[in-house]
């Protein structure tokens, strides 16, 4: 999606360790007009899959999901990072390796809100070795949810998640992939 990969060419910052910052628009401040507009795109992207249900995971997720919802007109939910006790097996649950911050974390959903009459369209804001949309996949399969497809608004191509969830089958559509990214600042982005 050209407008965002002119977002990210302009105001996006590298970190070492391949991390890519865009807190000025999709994850600390938020553009909500291109917010609205990647969600118009999701939508279409995904508007003939029968789409009854948008999963994300907290935090920076919520907000791409709530967009896309206003699209599609259905709910959103999201899995918790905050620890949550499983005490009466009310939640599926399920661990997490962070990219970011290189270590694990448990992730929760209610069991009231995904079973098997949802078909679902999970986004993130960001694909790197594919971990939170592990976790995410799992928590699907325990609720017995069916997997519509997957959008990410920013995919890192260099890293594996994206082509390993493509070749698991899964209809992952990334509104931009950056193939390259050097510390001095260059990105290269997959042509779509
Ligand atoms: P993965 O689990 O695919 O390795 O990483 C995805 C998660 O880590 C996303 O939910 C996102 O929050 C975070 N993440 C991974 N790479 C980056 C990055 O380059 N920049 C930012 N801001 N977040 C990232």
């Amino acid at each position: 999606m050209e407008l965002l990969e002119q977002r990210i060419l302009s105001e996006g910052q590298v970190r070492p360790g391949n991390v890519l910052k865009v807190d000025c628009f999709l994850n600390h401040q938020l553009d909500v007009d291109l917010l609205d507009k990647l969600g118009q795109e999701f939508y279409r992207l995904y508007k003939g899959d029968g789409i009854n249900k948008i999963l994300t995971i907290e935090a920076s997720g919520i907000a791409i999901a709530c967009m896309t919802a206003r699209y599609f007109n259905v709910p959103v939910v999201f899995a918790k990072k905050a620890k949550s006790k499983n005490i009466d097996g009310e939640v599926f649950t399920s661990t997490v390796h962070s990219f970011t911050y290189g270590k694990d974390y448990d992730i929760t959903l209610s069991k009231k809100f995904l079973g098997p009459q949802d078909k679902v369209l999970i986004l993130d804001d960001f694909l790197a070795v594919g971990k939170a949309m592990h976790g995410l996949l799992d928590v699907c399969a325990q609720a017995g949810a069916q997997v519509g497809g997957i959008g990410i608004a920013i995919e890192k191509g260099f890293q594996q998640g994206g082509d390993t969830l493509r070749a698991q089958g899964y209809k992952v559509s990334s509104l931009a992939i950056v193939d390259e990214m050097t510390d001095d600042g260059r990105l290269r982005f997959r042509p779509q």
